[in-house]
């Protein structure tokens, strides 16, 4: 294993993992790997930093037989996952805020709203100003949530180039959350995926329940598959794969992913973890290992799920891009303007912190080292 000791020797490190991404087809991971070479210094190595010093790391790089992915994307979810299961109506305005600082922390793409009906979600029901009223930032995607095709058709009448639908792997999840078997919402999602096309606007699929049900207990792995290479049939270019209530373990993701993995490609999948048992680091450390590279996480951890009483928000941004950082794994996030929408709309919603591990701890040490000078 080879350590690298210079900078000047971890921006080589980088450039070949560049060209190695270029060459493999991967030129957006490739060309943001180029970009972070030249403010490696900036985001950790000085005394300040929250983060590890690349020294510890960087052997990951340019180790040939490393498990890991050089590059990550995070699909941002706060927005949408996360702020639907506030009780407390918020204002567009700071979801629209939200949105803009997490653009500008570099996620390259964040679920801004969601086209359901105000009956169902009274949080969304501003979903067409909060599309219309945040930045759109060059190379950064907005997807928005769609239930059914009138809300597809309200999301393409207002701009969206980018949108979500679901289905569950539980047949009673699926009838207590939109109200028909998962058969039926399957056939519900072709005009959409038809009109899409037309329009030129990607659809990602999301499969809920993976890996437990609020009512139905355990799952069976060959129902998820079965979902997911439906989703994958009908034309979503990514199938994000939801632990909704956050009860999985390394052990049952990888036994999900086993039967996943054999009806749709590796490279066509996400992880989407709530963190309800605290396992959901593990289950994309796992998941990396399966060769995952896209996971959905929401900033300060915001969410739950209004139909599995006690299940927490999805893992957080903090605490994922930490650890990636840690294995070297390139994210294209600035650390502190990640934080820093946390702690926003922490504030915003009268939490006194950010349900982040990895924020409290940073936040804490801050504290600490001020009360020392
Ligand atoms: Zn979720």
């Amino acid at each position: 294993m080879i350590r690298l000791g210079t900078r000047n020797l971890k921006r080589q490190a980088y450039v070949a993992a560049a060209s190695f991404l270029a060459g493999s087809g991967r030129v957006e991971g490739s060309l943001r790997l180029g970009c972070r070479a030249r403010h490696l210094a900036t985001q950790a190595g000085n005394g300040d930093s929250p983060l590890p010093s690349r020294e510890k790391t960087a052997q990951f790089m340019v180790n040939p037989t490393s498990i890991f992915p050089n590059a990550v994307k995070i699909v941002e979810v706060g927005p949408r996952d996360g702020l639907q299961n506030e009780k407390r109506i918020i204002d567009t305005s700071v979801k629209v805020e939200l949105c803009n600082k997490l653009s500008r922390s570099g996620l390259s793409a964040i679920e801004a709203t969601a086209f359901v009906s105000p009956k169902w979600v009274p949080q969304m029901s501003d979903h067409k100003d909060v599309l219309q009223q945040i930045k759109k930032f060059p190379g950064v995607d907005y997807p928005v949530l769609c239930p059914n095709l009138k809300g597809f058709e309200a999301a393409r009448d207002a701009g969206a180039t980018e949108v979500a639908i679901f289905a569950a792997a539980s047949e009673t999840f699926s009838q207590t959350n939109i109200n028909c078997t998962v058969e039926e919402s399957l056939e519900r999602f072709a005009p959409i995926l038809e009109s899409a096309k037309e329009s030129n606007i990607s659809v990602r699929g999301y499969v809920s329940c993976v890996l437990g049900c609020p009512y139905e207990g355990e799952i069976d792995a060959v129902a998820v598959a079965d979902v997911s290479k439906a989703l994958y049939d009908l034309g979503c270019y990514e199938i994000s794969l939801g632990d909704t209530i956050g009860i999985g373990d390394p052990g049952s993701t990888i036994r999900m992913l086993n039967e996943v993995t054999r009806v749709v490609p590796v490279e066509k999948l996400a992880g989407h973890f709530h963190d309800t048992y605290g396992q959901a680091l593990a289950n994309i450390v796992v998941s990396l290992q399966h060769g995952i590279t896209v996971f959905d996480s929401a900033v300060a951890g915001l969410g739950g799920c209004p139909y599995a009483k006690g299940a927490t928000g999805n893992v957080s941004t903090e605490d994922l891009v930490y650890m990636l950082y840690g294995l070297n794994i390139e994210t294209g996030v600035d650390f502190e303007a990640l934080l820093e929408a946390g702690r926003f709309i922490s504030n915003e919603l009268g939490k006194p912190n950010p349900n982040s591990k990895v924020a409290v701890a940073v936040e804490n040490k801050r504290k600490a080292k001020m009360t020392v000078q």
